[in-house]
């Protein structure tokens, strides 16, 4: 390039972009997000279910969203419920095994909102019906 050279980067740079409009991936990462139940506070927020107040353990997932999890707690994949299995990778960020099967011996980690006393309230009262 020359020194008289006026066209711009190839690539705009971040701050290029108008906070308004979306990447293209974005909605789907969203979308994702919702389907899998990768709905916790982001940090500095505390790792807290907004549902029932419990401390959990908050992994980041590939897309930008965090999962609240059961702390502490590893199970047998098959036991958990499909599309409930997380797993983590050696750098700390998790994904969700969705309905594939369980590679044998495998472990996963149990997402809260399995165990969120809240929730299972919830399902309890929409079981009995209305009132
Ligand atoms: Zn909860």
């Amino acid at each position: 390039m020359g020194e008289h050279d006026t066209a711009g980067p190839l690539v705009p740079e971040r701050s290029a972009r108008r906070p308004s409009v979306q990447a293209p991936w974005e909605a789907c990462d969203r979308d994702q997000a919702r389907d899998e139940g990768a709905d916790a506070p982001a940090p500095p927020a505390p790792p807290v279910c907004p549902r029932c107040g419990r401390r959990c353990e908050r992994r980041p997932t590939y897309y930008g969203a965090y999962v609240l999890l059961e702390p502490d707690i590893r199970r047998p994949a098959h036991e958990v419920p499909v599309g409930h299995r997380w797993y983590e990778d050696s750098d700390g960020r998790v994904w969700n095994g969705n309905r594939a099967e369980p590679a044998p011996g495998a472990h996963c980690l149990v997402p809260h909102r399995v165990a969120c006393p809240a929730l299972v309230l919830l399902a309890h009262r929409a079981e009995a019906g209305p009132d």
